[in-house]
């Protein structure tokens, strides 16, 4: 199995630091550099039943008026030609105008999105299914996990929902 799939969300959510731990060590291109390319490639996971490589979505989260022409198609050209989007959001704080132009977007997309619930150790047990609640409302979404990209809690059950979709 291979495919792509593209981590979107808005900055300061974990996505860097997910694709950190998916990895196991620091050899993701990454960069906090604003990108103007197409489909930059975040990182390619490489397991004994699939290949999956992770695309960055520049301006996602951006209100559309503020984002150029180009980087307009970019973000459509990616999202449409991925097999399946990680929307990354931070259980500890309420969906924002970044969530909501995202979702926005993904609404015009036939992709599987699967809702990534990061830094799950920051809230208290009883909290973490509250939030999780109030951004599963958000869109139809095709699978919701749970997970702590710093502590690396759960790293296995999103691989596995994302492998689904390759
Ligand atoms: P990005 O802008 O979406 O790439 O976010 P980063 O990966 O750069 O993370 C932003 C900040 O959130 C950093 O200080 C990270 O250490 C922190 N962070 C990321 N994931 C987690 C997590 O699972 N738990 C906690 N507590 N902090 C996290
Ligand atoms: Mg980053």
């Amino acid at each position: 199995k291979s495919g792509f799939i593209a981590v979107i969300g808005r900055p300061n959510v974990g996505k860097s630091t997910l694709i950190n731990s998916l990895i196991g060590q620091k050899i993701a291109i990454m960069s906090d550099k604003p990108q103007t390319t197409r489909n930059r490639i975040l990182c390619i996971l490489t397991q004994p039943d699939a290949q999956v490589v992770f695309l960055d979505t520049p301006g996602v989260h951006k209100p559309m008026k503020k984002l150029g022409e180009y980087m307009e198609s970019a973000v459509e050209g990616t999202l449409q030609e991925v097999d399946a989007v990680l929307f990354v959001v931070d259980a500890a704080e309420k969906p924002g105008p970044g969530e909501r132009y995202i979702v926005e977007r993904l609404s015009k997309t036939k992709q599987p999105v699967i809702l990534v619930v990061n830094k799950i150790d920051t809230l208290e047990r009883e909290a973490v299914l509250p939030a999780i609640d109030v951004y599963s409302k958000l869109y139809d979404f095709a699978g919701v996990v749970p997970i702590s990209a710093r502590e690396k809690i759960n790293l296995d059950d999103l691989l596995g929902e994302t492998k689904k979709y390759l």
